[in-house]
């Protein structure tokens, strides 16, 4: 960040404000944890801090310190639109564009408030007084560490921050081997256990608190694997019956994509998601190496996010969108 910006940015912290802090639509655990690690520093800096997710986010996130506090734009909108009018300040962690909030990008779209989107997706829209955008990073959590840092507020780091703040750091680097996994990014972590955040826990809460039904859905996702060794590609496909008769809950399907590329010799794989209520296809792409989703997804299904894992949409039937995915794939030269 710009010693200006910082410098700017102190001076609107220096006097407690109204802030309202926004995730984007579906979070994860970067997501969550950002902008629940944000949320308490506020608090902690005697400010009116309040987190307003466009929709819920999934059970295995709800430990969270500070979750209960949490907004869903969604279900309660007007009331969510009266503290977005009122705020002073807003948040945007985790992403790049107001598209990303779902339905909430009108609201946001009117506001006058002063916006700080605090980010690593590619292409930042230029909504934001101040942007903290840096795509060599593995979580918008590691930025708020930076952020704080950079506010000269370190010390206000406490363990309920680290939590939000460790979490996020886990989920987004793929517990810590994705590329932008960094020595910093462990020291950070190391400070983080030193708060006595508990690294040994919080996977647990996270990844061994699936249900059976959520097992047996990974089941029907791995038998449903198809493989192009010659492209070095793997996709999978859960329709909504099968999320049906697997008792489906938000959550459920969360890294299920990452098995496609656990085969080896593969370094690209999708998993496409019926949603039958937005009539959609959710899709998610992951690589390894120099393959670049994020590119994939813009140019073929209206999405985007980092090199290495991105995702889109389509609106065309699971069998149609399946076929062009095939299509596409025939012709890569990965
Ligand atoms: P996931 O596959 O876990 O939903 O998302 C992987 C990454 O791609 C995340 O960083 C996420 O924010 C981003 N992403 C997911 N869906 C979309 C989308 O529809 N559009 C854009 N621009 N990014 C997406
Ligand atoms: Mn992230």
């Amino acid at each position: 960040m710009k010693i200006h910006d910082i410098q700017a940015i102190q001076l609107l912290l220096a006097t407690p404000k109204k802030i309202a802090i926004i995730p984007h639509r579906g979070p994860d655990g970067d997501a969550m944890g950002s902008t629940l690690g944000l949320y308490h520093f506020l608090l902690k800096n005697n400010h009116y801090p309040t987190v307003i997710a466009p929709n819920d986010f999934p059970d295995f996130l709800a430990w969270l310190p500070g979750s209960e506090t949490v907004k869903i734009f969604e279900k309660d909108t007007e009331n969510c639109t009266k503290i977005l009018e009122e705020a002073e300040l807003i948040f945007t962690l985790d992403f790049n564009a107001f598209h990303r909030t779902g339905e909430m990008e009108h609201t946001l779209a009117k506001l006058k408030a002063t916006f700080i989107m605090i980010d690593h997706h590619q292409k930042p829209d230029d909504y934001a007084a101040y942007t903290y955008s840096d795509t060599s990073f593995g979580s918008t959590c590691e930025m708020v560490y930076n952020f704080i840092s950079f506010l000269d507020k370190k010390q206000d780091i406490d363990k309920t921050i680290g939590t939000c703040l460790y979490t996020g750091i886990l989920t987004d680097s793929g517990s810590f081997r994705f590329p932008g996994t960094t020595g910093n990014t462990h020291r950070i972590i190391a400070e983080f256990i030193d708060l006595g955040v508990e690294n040994t826990q919080i996977p647990i809460l996270l990844f061994d608190n699936s249900s059976y039904s959520r097992l047996q859905l990974l089941g029907r996702a791995l038998q449903n694997l198809k493989v192009f060794s010659d492209h070095k590609t793997s996709y999978t496909t859960l329709t909504q019956a099968e999320l049906d008769a697997f008792h489906y809950i938000k959550g459920d399907t969360e890294g299920i994509v990452n098995y496609g590329l656990s085969i080896q010799g593969i370094v690209f794989t999708a998993i496409f998601i019926e949603n039958k209520d937005e009539k959609i296809i959710k899709i998610s792409f992951r690589s390894q190496g120099g393959f670049d989703v994020n590119q994939f997804a813009r140019d073929h299904f209206n999405g985007g996010g980092h090199s290495n894992a991105a995702g889109g949409r389509s609106e065309m039937s699971m069998e149609d969108t399946v076929k062009k995915f095939e299509d596409l794939v025939t012709k890569l030269k990965i």
